[in-house]
């Protein structure tokens, strides 16, 4: 949580992929190191933050999820303002939630900053045996979009401080 020290930045990072693909999971893993199975559907709560230490500044990372608005192109352009970071979430196990990442990446695109530093996450990744997306997929998609990439488990809270961390960093290695 928040402490009471001097926050050198805020930095604004929003959470877009299909519906249940654990996107709002991580955010609990990372804001709260919380996890439920019986997640409902996103209602009203915009965004949470969290403050942590990057290369020795005090970092303030605002975390936005999706209301319930992964329909495409429900998400508005409010949403994405200010984003100086996005994470691109699908589920591991859904191929469709992985196909439709080109379209999320196109909307956020027409939507972001131009330098805004994205990070494709295959979520999910305890689930190996159930696995329907090659991670040699998601790397190639990644290196053609010149995005970040990391398999996480909210469930397992596999990689998900690192994938924050690494965005976060990247963010502060740019501004
Ligand atoms: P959202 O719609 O993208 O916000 O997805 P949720 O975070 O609500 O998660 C949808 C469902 O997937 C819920 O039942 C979660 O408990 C489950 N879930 C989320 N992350 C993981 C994970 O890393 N592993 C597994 N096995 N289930 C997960
Ligand atoms: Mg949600």
């Amino acid at each position: 949580g928040d402490y009471n020290q001097k926050i050198d930045y805020v930095f604004k990072v929003v959470l877009i992929g299909d519906s249940a693909v654990g996107k709002t999971q991580l955010l609990a893993r990372f804001a709260r190191n919380e996890f439920s199975v019986d997640s409902k559907a996103t209602i009203g709560v915009e965004f949470q933050t969290k403050t942590l230490i990057v290369d020795s500044k005090t970092v303030k990372a605002q975390i936005w999820d999706t209301a319930g608005q992964e329909r495409y192109r429900a998400v508005t352009s409010a949403y994405y303002r200010g984003a100086v970071g996005a994470m691109l979430v699908y589920d591991m196990t859904k191929r469709q939630s992985f196909d439709h990442m080109a379209r999320w990446l196109e909307e956020l695109r027409g939507h972001a900053d131009k330098n805004i530093v994205i990070m494709l996450i295959g979520n999910k990744c305890d689930l190996g045996t159930l696995r329907a997306v090659p991670t040699e997929d998601a790397e190639e998609f990644a290196q053609r979009e010149n995005l970040f990439f990391m398999e996480t488990s909210a469930l397992e809270s596999t990689n998900v401080e690192t994938a924050f961390l690494t965005i976060l960093t990247e963010i502060y290695r740019i501004i």
